[in-house]
């Protein structure tokens, strides 16, 4: 980064979630000795996103859990300004416009903006999109028997929602309008596994049923409609039908854009030096991958979160960590490991069914480059260390559940 303010200079972080909070912390933990400002548009304290689609959709409390204490911040001397929305970036001047009026001045400025739901193009008072806290209270009200909630889209967040609503005793009716359920992120085999798991509980699977839409009765969706005309009728709805990343202010700026999100490098510094981007909004290009891409997960948010500030402070090394994303629904924990690549030839450790077991795929070098884990937490640990190793595996012991996989790198020739 060019002008390095040494590390005594004013970093203002905007978004103050997984990715924000990891910077500041790991900013001050190296050393940073300069002020730091941590800008939220929400209103609470930062908290842990996952808990939203989880175990806060059918349980009685309040708030989900912080990613700190108030004493953190205020150990850290990290100022933490709530309900405090940057509108503009003025990169000539350094500085950035809130929507309060205030005007701040940086030396470093790190985006961490996120991602913003995708919604149905109607809009209606029970029609739910899940991402933040008011989000999940407002969809949690909606989770009671006899009610019948329709979940639009097979993802991660609809089958999440899925088995909470199923657990808070609603009837649930699930729309993907795809022949198959997460076909970009896992293999058939897990997938046939989890939904095989949905259809015991009495989620009701639609699949490959096209593009639906909401039938609206003054205020409120009555029912979907289907492509073939149909309607199903239904007390409320949930679109769990993706993302997109926060890049408005960014672009207003006139920063680089790419694959949806802010182009960053291997620093994950954006086309202004002074400026860097991390998390759910950053588009960076992995080692070896060809093109650039967002990642929306938790390790990545942190990881990035931790890096920016090892470049802030010093570091050259490039973001290269191994990404690693998990999902609970019911008693079911899927863990993955590397880059999908699901229709890769794959090697199969364990029994599909509701033991553990995992999907490897190793490269035409048997060197382990992503792994799918039902319920096999020991695997999921491992393949992290092995495809970070980037060692070969011999695959008939990598897929010996008897041996830990740990175990199962090739003998040197
Ligand atoms: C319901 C749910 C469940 C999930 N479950 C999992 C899971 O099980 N495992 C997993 O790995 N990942 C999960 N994820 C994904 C994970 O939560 C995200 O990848 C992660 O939150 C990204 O962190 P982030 O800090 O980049 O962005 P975000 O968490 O989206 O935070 C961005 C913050 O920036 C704020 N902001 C935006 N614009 C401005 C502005 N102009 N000024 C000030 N503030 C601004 C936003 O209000 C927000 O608070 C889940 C996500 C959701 C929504």
């Amino acid at each position: 980064m060019d002008g390095a303010p040494g590390m005594a200079g004013h970093v203002v972080i905007v978004g103050a979630s997984h990715a924000g909070v990891q910077a500041a912390q790991s900013l001050r933990q190296g050393g940073w000795s300069g002020p730091i400002t941590l800008l939220s548009a929400e209103d609470r304290l930062p908290y842990q996103r996952p808990d939203l689609s989880k175990a806060f959709l059918t349980e009685d409390r309040p708030d989900a859990p912080p990613l700190k204490g108030l004493p953190f911040y205020e150990a850290n001397d990290i100022a933490l300004k709530l309900n405090c929305r940057v509108t503009a970036i003025d990169r000539a001047l350094r500085r950035v416009h809130t929507d309060s009026g205030e005007t701040l001045g940086y030396d470093r400025l790190i985006l961490a903006t996120g991602a913003t739901p995708r919604r149905l193009s109607a809009a209606a008072e029970n029609i739910h999109v899940l991402r933040d806290l008011t989000d999940a209270r407002a969809l949690r009200k909606a989770l009671r028997p006899g009610q019948r909630l329709a979940v639009i889209g097979g993802g991660f967040i609809g089958l999440e929602v899925a088995a909470a609503a199923r657990k808070a005793g609603a009837g649930v009716i699930l729309f993907e309008a795809a022949p198959r359920c997460l076909a970009r992120a896992l293999p058939a085999v897990a997938t046939g596994v989890l939904l095989a798991r949905h259809r015991a509980e009495g989620v009701d699977l639609r699949l490959a049923c096209g593009p639906v839409a909401a039938v609206l009765d003054g205020t409120r969706a009555r029912a979907l409609r289907l492509a073939d005309g149909r309607e199903i009728r239904c007390d409320a709805v949930v679109a769990g039908i993706g993302c997109t990343a926060e890049t408005g202010l960014a672009q207003a700026a006139g920063l680089t854009l790419a694959a949806g999100g802010i182009a960053v490098d291997a620093a994950l510094v954006t086309s202004d030096p002074a400026i860097q981007a991390i998390g759910d909004c950053a588009a960076f290009t992995p080692p070896g991958a060809g093109a650039p891409l967002r990642l929306e997960s938790i390790q990545n948010a942190a990881d990035q979160g931790r890096h920016a500030a090892a470049v802030l402070l010093g570091a050259a090394t490039p973001f290269a960590a191994v990404p690693w994303f998990w999902s609970h629904q019911y008693d079911l924990r899927l863990q993955m490991a590397g880059f999908p690549c699901p229709d890769a030839p794959a090697l199969l450790r364990g029994t599909p069914g509701e033991a553990g077991f995992s999907v490897l795929h190793l490269d035409a070098r048997h060197r382990l480059v992503s792994a799918v884990s039902l319920n096999a937490a020991a695997d999921h640990m491992a393949a992290r260390r092995l495809i970070a190793a980037g060692v070969p595996l011999d695959p008939a012991r990598a897929a010996d559940p008897g041996q830990p996989l740990l175990h199962a790198q090739a003998d040197a020739a």
